[in-house]
């Protein structure tokens, strides 16, 4: 080879899937109002803060973390309340739970389905894992179709169901008798993905002991974690055993451990957060709905799908007053015309309803 020839790179090597689509696309934030994530806009306590990084200071960086991060999930099974029994896997965030799951299920021609339009996340993994996907669409005010998802269950028979609850992007929390149901029906695991917990209050976990293939996902990003990147899911101890196996062993480290168990010891700081931000979410869909040409979805999460016409363009605009909210125009038929805006603080929600109204 002349040493000047760039060498060749054998891109041919990575399968075509995967070289067929588009990277996971995140804009750079910096310098903006950032209303595009769900992330939790309250810093922790001064004083707290201060104990961390004594603790961080301290701690052994030269060693492994625990491999199964046994005081993290004592914390959190109280934290959580998670039912008597059940057993807990711990992820680098959900999305990585996610990937752990159709690892594990992924048999050839398995499918992984769920509601559309949802989370992103369980289409990618299922691609990404060779599974196959089935989106089932939801219908009127995203609500689930119980019969077309009843009827996909039984033409498909999924080894793997995620149902977030609330959903993402919409909001909104599907029908509980609808995914007992699903529950009944299906063969295979089905996960009901608690992201959004802390703002709706509703939840699967204590169904548990109920149903063999529940499995009750959660994470500590929308509730003021996400920076620490830890996911969690709760089931029946057999099965969070086989799920554990394709977990790689360090997937959490020392740091993430350390400062989620003390930030676990002072949860109510973090719930009083969440209460601010619910209190908030109220607020802004009133000031979305009085709007002209605003169509706001009721949301019971911590951000708000809303429809108005020209939603790219409008969303541009907003980014150029310098606040970040997530154009869904064109990503999914039924989110035509969707923007998703988080909730803020109170001074950064005015300044998106601010950047809406002169975006408009
Ligand atoms: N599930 C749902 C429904 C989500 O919206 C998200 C984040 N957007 C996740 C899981 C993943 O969150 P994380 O990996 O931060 O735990």
């Amino acid at each position: 080879m002349n040493a000047r020839d760039k060498p060749s790179v054998p891109l041919a090597a990575v399968r075509e899937e995967i070289r067929a689509r588009p990277g996971y696309h995140v804009p750079d934030s910096a310098g903006f109002v950032k209303l595009d994530a769900m992330e939790n806009p309250y810093g922790l306590p001064r004083e707290l803060k201060r104990r961390l990084a004594g603790l961080v200071a301290e701690a052994a960086l030269n060693r492994y973390p625990d491999a199964q991060g046994r005081e993290l999930k004592a914390a959190l099974r109280g934290a959580l309340k998670v039912p008597q029994g059940m057993e807990l896997v711990l992820g680098n965030g959900s999305d990585e739970i996610i990937q752990m799951l159709a690892l594990a299920v992924a048999k050839p021609g398995a499918v992984l389905l769920a509601p559309e339009p949802s989370f992103v996340m369980y289409r990618i993994v299922a691609q990404a894992t060779g599974m196959q996907y089935v989106g089932v669409p939801l219908v009127d005010g995203y609500a689930l179709d119980r019969a077309s998802m009843l009827a996909a269950i039984g033409r498909h028979d999924p080894a793997l169901i995620f149902v977030a609850y609330p959903n993402n992007p919409t909001g909104n929390l599907f029908d509980a008798a609808a995914i007992e149901d699903i529950l009944h029906a299906a063969k295979g695991l089905v996960v009901v993905d608690e992201a959004y917990h802390a703002f709706a209050r509703a939840s699967f976990m204590d169904r548990l002991p109920d149903y063999g293939n529940l499995l009750v996902m959660r994470t500590l990003s929308k509730l003021g974690l996400a920076g620490l990147r830890i996911g969690l899911m709760a089931g029946a101890p057999e099965l969070i055993a086989e799920i554990d196996k394709v977990r790689l062993p360090y997937n959490v480290g020392v740091l993430t451990q350390l400062v989620a168990i003390e930030v676990l010891r002072h949860s109510e700081v973090l719930e009083a957060q969440a209460a601010a931000i619910v209190a908030e979410r109220g607020r802004v869909a009133k000031a979305l709905a009085a709007m002209p040409g605003v169509a706001v979805y009721p949301s019971a999460a911590n951000f708000i799908l809303f429809k108005l016409p020209e939603a790219a363009r409008v969303s541009a605009g907003i980014r150029q007053q310098g606040v970040l909210v997530k154009n869904f125009d064109g990503s999914h038929p039924q989110l035509a015309g969707c923007i998703r805006v988080s909730i803020g603080t109170p001074p950064q929600n005015d300044l998106f309803l601010a950047a809406l109204t002169a975006s408009m």
